[in-house]
């Protein structure tokens, strides 16, 4: 069966043509230069580029996998978390292509679908397996049993996400937004044992995160700087703030491995992109003979593909379709895999 994933909860409009663990087409608009000036993403900016964009982007979509429209058997769209106003295109746009398709619609969980992604390049995913989610908006360690029907919450962010820390990082070192990437370069050239950042939670036993510390003591550490007249010395910085985050991440991911003694860690959303992140938990998965997925970086980062991977495994799992008046929820909570 032939599933359309629509995916509109931030400010990439991503349309996903997937059948069975097959991607077709993965087709992306962003509006992320309409934001950066701003320094983070603007709502009414994103729903109105979401508008814009969904059609042309569809239509590339069907283009690159050589389909029709009609010959979509179940539709898939983000239904949370996200911006509400930004969902709410991608919804309605669902809601309408299932109705007049006569397809079932699945209103799915975006954090979920971060996870789901991997099967379209590694394959069925191992159950159980624990999930790293680190993305713009959330970080959380998840023992995913069936990502069709269950997830389950081991522990979260307290304070910053990941993503949210790299961001504010960047802006403090006068990098352009998204940051993330942006320190990934940086700190290519610098060393990540350079200056001794705080890890937050490292030794506290539970499987939660804090990074609102670290980025408090980056900006501290530059004031301080700047103040003694001495330049920044960017990518050494760049290079131990990413050092202090990946860290503490795959220490607490094989940490919970190995609580519930699952041996397939798995890691999704945009900062899995991050290299030393890829790099240092490989290390860490081979040394606790550990096998570790991670999906290529374009699958990392917001996308079309991602939800109808988690929507065809929905369909090829059984799990009933959503109603047809589901609402877009933007705090819809991780362990909620459909609405
Ligand atoms: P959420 O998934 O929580 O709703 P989102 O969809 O906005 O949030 P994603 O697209 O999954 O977030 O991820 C974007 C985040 O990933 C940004 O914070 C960005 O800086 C970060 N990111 C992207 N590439 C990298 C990288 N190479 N290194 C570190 N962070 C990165
Ligand atoms: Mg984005
Ligand atoms: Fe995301």
């Amino acid at each position: 069966p032939l599933v359309l994933g629509i995916e509109t909860s931030c400010d990439e409009t991503g349309i996903g043509l997937v059948r069975g663990h097959t991607l077709l087409a993965d087709t992306i608009a962003s509006s992320v230069d309409e934001h950066a000036r701003f320094g983070g993403v603007v709502p009414e900016v994103a729903s109105r580029a979401h508008l814009e964009a969904l059609t042309p982007t569809l239509e590339r979509a069907l283009d690159r996998a050589g389909v029709k429209l009609s010959d979509v058997d179940a539709v898939a769209v983000t239904a949370g978390p996200g911006l509400a106003g930004a969902l709410l295109v991608g919804v309605a746009a669902a809601k309408a292509y299932a109705l007049g398709l006569g397809v079932p619609l699945y209103g799915v969980n975006h954090l979920a679908a971060h996870v789901a992604v991997d099967q379209l390049e590694h394959g069925p995913l191992p159950k159980p397996c624990v999930a790293l989610l680190v993305s713009g908006g959330h970080s959380s360690l998840l023992l995913v049993t069936d990502v069709a029907r269950e997830v389950i919450s081991l522990g979260s962010t307290v304070d910053d996400a990941a993503g949210e820390a790299f961001d504010k990082v960047a802006r403090v070192l006068g990098l352009p937004f998204p940051g993330g990437p942006h320190i990934d370069r940086a700190a290519a050239s610098g060393s990540g044992d350079a200056i001794a950042f705080p890890r937050g939670k490292y030794d506290d036993g539970t499987l939660d995160f804090s990074f609102s510390g670290l980025k408090t003591a980056v900006a501290r550490w530059i004031e301080a700087r700047e103040a003694a007249g001495e330049p920044v010395p960017v990518a050494d910085v760049a290079a131990s703030f990413q050092e202090a985050v990946v860290d503490v991440l795959t220490r607490k991911a094989l940490q919970a491995c190995a609580r519930y003694d699952v041996k397939d860690l798995l890691i999704g959303g945009g900062v899995a992109a991050n290299s030393r992140l890829r790099a240092l938990a490989q290390e860490r998965c081979d040394a606790a003979g550990v096998r570790l997925r991670v999906p290529r970086p374009s699958l990392c980062t917001d996308n079309g593909a991602m939800v109808a991977a988690l929507g065809a495994e929905m369909l090829a799992a059984g799990v009933p379709a959503s109603p047809l008046d589901i609402p877009a929820d933007s705090s819809l909570p991780v362990t909620t895999v459909r609405v």
